[in-house]
C-alpha cells in the first residue's frame, strides 16, 4: 500500500475536463515529481487531494483512509499539507506570526495557544529562515517568501507535503539550495510530491516523475527516462521546453 493513492481522478469544470482519469501513487519516503505543461491539471490534482475542489470521479486514499470527500482541515489533520503555487502571507504580520497562524489547528500543539516561540523557531530553522522571524513578508526577497510558505506548511506537521512549483522565480543558486532543503526533509522522514512545469529543479531531486498532459497521464519513469521520452518531448514542443 502506498502512502498516497490517487485512483482514476477526474475533475470537470462545467464542460472543461481539467483532469481525466488520472492515477498516481507516492510511497513512504519517496519524492515524486509531477510535471506537465502549463494548464495540464497539476494544481487541480493538488486542489482535489487537499479538499479544495470536489472530485468529479475517482478516489484518493492517504495512509489507508479514504480522503476523497474530506474537507481541507480533515486532510491536514491526517498529515497532508500543500505549499501553493502562489504565496499568500498575511502582509501585516511578521514571519513568526504567519507561521504561528498555521499551528493553531495543529494536533501536536495546544489548540488555543498555537505553537510556542521555540516551536516556531524550529519550523523556521528547518527551512533556514529562523533569522527572518521578525521581518515583514513584504521585506523579504522572493526566495524567502517561498520559504515562509514552506515553513507554514511544516507547521502543520505533515507526513506528506505537496509542493506546487516551489522553484518558480528562483535563480540557479536558490534552486540548488531549496532542492538540498527538500532532500533534508526526506531524510527527516517526509514523503513529497513536487510539481513543476519542467524538469529543471527536479532532475537530481526526485526518484520518479509522472507526466500530465491536458489532464491525461502521459508517462512515468526516472528523471533520465522522462528526459529522453519522445512523447514527453513532443508535448513540450509547443511550450517552453522540458
Ligand atoms: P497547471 O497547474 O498544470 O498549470 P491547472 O490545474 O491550474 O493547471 O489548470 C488545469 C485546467 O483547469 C486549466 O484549463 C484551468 O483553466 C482549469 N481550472 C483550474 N482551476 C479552475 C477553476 N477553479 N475553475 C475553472 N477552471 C479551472
Ligand atoms: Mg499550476
Amino acid at each position: 500500500m502506498s502512502l498516497l493513492e490517487v485512483d482514476g481522478l477526474t475533475k470537470k469544470f462545467g464542460g472543461l475536463v481539467a483532469v481525466d482519469d488520472f492515477s498516481f501513487e507516492a510511497d513512504e519516503g519517496e519524492i515524486v515529481g509531477l510535471i506537465g505543461p502549463n494548464g495540464s491539471g497539476k494544481s487541480t490534482v493538488f486542489n482535489c487531494i487537499m479538499g479544495r475542489y470536489d472530485v468529479t470521479e475517482g478516489s484518493i486514499r492517504f495512509n489507508g483512509s479514504d480522503i476523497t470527500d474530506d474537507a481541507t482541515h480533515e486532510v491536514v489533520n491526517k498529515g497532508l499539507s500543500r505549499v501553493s503555487q502562489e504565496s499568500n502571507p498575511i502582509h501585516e504580520m511578521p514571519v513568526a506570526g504567519n507561521i504561528k497562524l498555521f499551528t493553531l489547528p495543529n494536533k501536536l500543539t495546544s489548540f488555543y495557544g498555537g505553537a510556542t516561540d521555540e516551536e516556531i523557531y524550529e519550523y523556521a530553522a528547518r527551512i533556514d529562515i529562523e533569522d527572518k522571524l521578525q521581518e515583514m513578508p513584504d521585506e523579504l526577497p522572493h526566495a524567502d517568501v517561498r520559504r515562509l510558505e514552506i515553513a507554514k506548511s511544516l507547521a502543520t506537521e505533515p507526513e506528506l507535503m505537496l509542493l506546487d512549483e516551489p522553484f518558480a522565480g528562483m535563480n540557479q543558486a536558490e534552486i540548488t539550495e531549496l532542492a538540498d532543503q527538500i532532500e533534508r526533509f526526506r531524510q527527516e522522514g517526509m514523503t513529497m510530491v513536487v510539481v513543476d512545469h519542467n524538469m529543471g529543479g527536479l532532475m537530481d531531486l526526485v526518484d520518479r516523475i509522472v507526466v500530465l498532459n491536458n489532464g491525461d497521464f502521459l508517462a512515468e519513469g526516472t528523471p533520465e527516462e522522462i528526459a529522453e521520452n519522445e512523447h514527453v518531448q513532443e508535448a513540450y514542443l509547443a511550450g517552453e521546453g522540458l
